[in-house]
């Protein structure tokens, strides 16, 4: 991801080497230069307007006219503006002050939530906590399943729907996980909804519910990382339709422009909270957005 955003900036920058002091022209090319790099690589047009405002502001402003070495401070500016972009600082997992702490997963169909509900499992439990998973995705016909052998690859317990605890209606299930969590003394409960393949007013509604119903801790928002421009669209709805309080990035490892990720926290308003980046269990990591800022700049 980012190769070719990488690409179009390092050669932005290439040309400013040398260069004595920058005038206003220089800088405004320079600047009309990287905002067609963010609108190639699909970050969304109000995030690069910002971005691209500071930058300039920024670039104009006494840290540039009087440094020795211009291109390395203009690089020193994008790369501060892209670690804000992306969040600033990493911020950690909220947890209950009674346990269990409840985690419920939402985005759409695909986005890489029942995946990542194994990650995060596998994640926590090396972290001597005792997570619970829950299958209340109950519209893919796989998902149930999917997420058993993630658990069991995890060495997470999965609570699934059986006779009992709400077979058919993902409301029930969560509900009922939640007294199995804590009779059973497990601390976090992970709960895995059902998405769609485009945002789906039925979708929000039982997201919503389950939410209603569990009183979630973070409600993260799971979005793939290759979707481009629609991103923006997705996060927008579940912001609105279930309120969200973090976000989690999947498939960073494929090779889209990577715009969704560069966006997804200035439209939402939430914090990246982790980076998942494969199909293995351990293709998963806390989210830096520093790290990130200088992976894009090379
Ligand atoms: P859900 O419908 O949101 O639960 O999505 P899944 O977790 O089933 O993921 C959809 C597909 O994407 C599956 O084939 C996963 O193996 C794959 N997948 C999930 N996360 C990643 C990731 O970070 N990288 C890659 N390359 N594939 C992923």
């Amino acid at each position: 991801m980012f190769d070719t955003l990488s690409d179009r900036l390092s050669g932005i920058f290439t040309k400013l080497r040398g260069k004595g002091r920058l005038t206003d022209a220089d800088i405004d090319a320079t600047a009309r230069e990287i905002r067609l790099a963010l609108l190639e690589a699909d970050v969304a047009l109000p995030v690069v307007k910002s971005f691209i405002t500071s930058v300039k502001e920024r670039a104009r402003g006494a840290e540039v006219s009087q440094a020795l070495n211009p291109a390395q401070q203009i690089i020193k500016i994008v790369h501060e503006e892209l670690v804000t972009v992306l969040g600033g600082e990493n911020r950690r997992l909220q947890f209950a002050k009674q346990p269990p702490t409840v985690i419920m997963l939402a985005g759409l169909q695909g986005s890489g939530k029942t995946t990542l509900a194994g990650k995060l499992a596998g994640w926590l439990k090396g972290q001597g906590h005792q997570p619970l998973l829950v299958a209340a995705d109950l519209q893919r016909p796989n998902a149930v399943n999917q997420l058993q052998v993630l658990g069991g690859r995890a060495g997470v317990e999965v609570f699934a729907p059986e006779p009992g605890n709400g077979v058919g209606d993902p409301v029930q299930v969560a509900k009922a996980s939640l007294e199995h969590a804590r009779r059973a003394a497990r601390d976090i409960v992970i709960v895995d909804t059902a998405g769609r393949l485009g945002i789906d007013a039925e979708m929000m509604a039982q997201a919503a519910a389950i939410r209603d119903a569990v009183d979630p801790d973070e409600v993260i928002f799971v979005i793939d990382a290759m979707v481009g421009q629609d991103a923006v669209r997705t996060a927008e709805a579940f912001r609105d339709g279930v309120g969200i309080t973090g976000v989690v990035l999947s498939k960073l490892d494929g090779d889209a422009r990577g715009g969704a990720a560069l966006s997804v926290r200035q439209v939402t308003g939430q914090p990246i909270l982790f980076a998942s980046t494969g199909e293995k269990l351990t293709d998963f990591d806390v989210f830096h957005p520093d790290r990130m800022a200088s992976r894009i700049l090379g």
